[in-house]
Parts: structure tokens; C-alpha cells; sequence
């Protein structure tokens, strides 16, 4: 088990920032910007890439989710979605998730 699915369980206490029927949304505990929020399902998917045609509905709902966590922060014009897909890629856990980054400047390329 993940310490993602921990924290949807309850069972690690986080002070979680948005919750719908899809999702829940917490500060990264290593933030790499003033807003660095992960937004995940609680449907246990490993990685982007093993979702599928089942999870289209999901998928809409979590950036929808971003947009509505950004809005709430003030940052609705200025903010950035990462989803690391495997670890060569970044992603060191493995419950999909969405970063939201925002409060300063986000350079491109990213590193
Ligand atoms: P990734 O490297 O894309 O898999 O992102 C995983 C993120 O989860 C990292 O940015 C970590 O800082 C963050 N993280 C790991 N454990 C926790 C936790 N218990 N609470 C909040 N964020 C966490």
C-alpha cells in the first residue's frame, strides 16, 4: 500500500485542501513551489499510464479539481500541472497524482 492510499484512508493525518467523491487534494511535504499542492484519486492507479478508457471520466475530474484548487488560492491564471509517469520520470510514488505548482515564476523547459 502506497502512503498516498494512507492518507485517503485516514490513516497518516493531512490536512486535506479540497475532497470530492474523485479526489483529494494536500500540500506536498516537499514543496518545490509556495503552492505545491498533489491532487489524487482515490481510485488506486498506479501510473498515468496504466489508466484506460475506464478512467476517461476520472481523468476530466482531477484537472477539473486542479482548476477549481487553484481558484481557491488565488492562482487561476497562473499555475502548472506535472504528473511524473514512471521513475524514470520522477514519480517516486506510485499513486497517480497531480502536482500544482504556482506563487512564482515557472520557467520552461522544465528541468
Ligand atoms: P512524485 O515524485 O511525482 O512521485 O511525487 C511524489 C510527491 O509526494 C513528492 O513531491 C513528495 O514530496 C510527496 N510526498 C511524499 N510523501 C508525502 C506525504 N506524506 N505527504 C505529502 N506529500 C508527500
Amino acid at each position: 500500500m502506497t502512503i498516498f492510499k494512507k492518507i485517503i484512508d485516514k490513516e497518516i493525518p493531512t490536512d486535506i485542501l479540497y475532497e470530492d467523491d474523485f479526489c483529494i487534494a494536500f500540500n506536498d511535504i516537499n514543496p518545490q513551489a509556495p503552492i505545491h499542492i498533489l491532487i489524487i484519486p482515490k481510485k488506486e492507479i498506479p501510473q498515468l499510464s496504466l489508466s484506460d478508457d475506464n478512467d476517461s471520466e476520472l481523468l476530466g475530474k482531477l484537472l477539473i479539481a486542479a482548476n477549481k484548487i487553484a481558484e481557491d488560492h488565488d492562482t487561476k491564471d497562473a499555475f502548472r500541472i506535472v504528473i511524473n509517469n514512471g521513475a524514470k520520470a520522477g514519480q517516486s510514488v506510485f499513486h497517480l497524482h497531480l502536482h500544482l505548482l504556482a506563487g512564482r515564476p515557472l520557467s520552461w523547459p522544465p528541468g
